[in-house]
């Protein structure tokens, strides 16, 4: 029997408009590691990281991706995210007239709503994620909570709980409070979206998280900032797992494993002496080990064109 939270992804092929973008993807990730995903612009990462979350435009096609011992592979994006999948946008969207604040209590809500199945859901207790969050004469949550009413749904959180959760990370993550008063995204330079994207995997406390290119874009001190975070954030439990087709972030992070994607497969794996090697060399000498043709865009991004 897998561990609770562990993620395993087995030769997982996925499809974008009936095209085979992935050709059978492994990866293992247990609670408390970090992983890092590095690989050429255009190698499949993003398309590893959507198929994970469920986005609709993504069809696996065969294989399997199971988490917390059972495959996720038709669960909604709504329902992967309760369970404790987490992942940080490439590109957030930005939504004026929502202030951080209240952004960050709804997606709590939502997280704490759960989705444990009823089988391992104790009696007489509403589970919430995977603990209990108060205690009612019959569990009435639903099978994944979405019948929850108002009031249920205000007390899944109290706004003192969530002032004090907010407090504790803000000061983690050594970021202002100010910050939480603004509008989502709204005029917010590229490293207070990243900083948005720490605070909230720090709130949400995700069982995996899913980071796409935290660095990408970003200068020098805000890599710092996304890198420190997430080694604020590690701990024994929760999984991160960082794609990037850069090397610079890895200068702040403690890596466990790097798992190397070219053209929609995982062709070399090791620790962070990997990337190390990547940094120096790049990824010509890995096609030339295992006998792959570099893509056009391959050679474009090398040859800086
Ligand atoms: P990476 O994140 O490693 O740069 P992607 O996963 O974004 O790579 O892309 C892998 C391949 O899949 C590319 O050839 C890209 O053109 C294609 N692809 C990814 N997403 C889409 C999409 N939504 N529509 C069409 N093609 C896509
Ligand atoms: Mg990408």
């Amino acid at each position: 029997m897998a561990d609770k939270n562990e993620l395993i992804i087995r030769d997982l092929h996925v499809n974008v408009e009936d095209k085979e973008i992935l050709h059978g993807i492994n990866l293992h990730v247990k609670p408390g590691e970090v992983h890092v995903i590095m690989g050429p612009n255009g190698s499949g990462k993003s398309t590893l990281s959507n198929a994970l979350m469920g986005h609709p435009r993504y069809t696996v096609t065969s294989g399997e991706i199971e988490f917390q011992g059972e495959v996720i592979n038709n669960l909604s994006p709504d329902r992967r995210a309760r369970r404790g999948i987490f992942l940080a946008f490439q590109n957030p969207l930005a939504v004026p007239g929502v202030t951080v604040t209240n952004f960050l209590r709804t997606a709590l809500t939502n997280r704490r709503k759960g989705d444990v199945p009823p089988e391992v859901r104790p009696q007489n207790l509403d589970v919430v994620g995977d603990r209990p969050v108060y205690e009612t004469k019959k569990a009435s949550l639903g099978g994944d909570g979405a019948n929850i009413d108002r009031k249920k749904r205000q007390t899944l959180i109290s706004p003192k709980e969530f002032r004090s959760i907010l407090k504790d990370k803000l000061s983690l993550l050594k970021m202002d409070e100010k910050f939480t008063r603004r509008y989502l995204n709204d005029g917010f330079s590229g490293g207070e979206k990243k900083r948005l994207e720490v605070l909230q995997m720090a709130v949400l406390e995700p069982k995996v998280a899913f980071l796409d290119e935290p660095d990408s874009g970003l200068d020098i001190d805000a890599i710092r900032i996304v890198g420190e975070g997430v080694n604020a954030l590690r701990g024994k439990e929760m999984a991160i797992v960082v794609i990037t087709h850069q090397q610079r972030i890895l200068s702040y992070l403690d890596v466990d494993y790097v798992h190397v994607m070219m053209q929609g497969n995982i062709v070399k794996e090791g620790g962070s002496e990997l990337s190390r090697e990547i940094e120096e060399k790049g990824y010509g000498w890995i096609r030339e080990e295992l006998g792959i043709q570099p893509t056009l865009e391959e050679v474009r991004e090398e040859v800086g064109v």
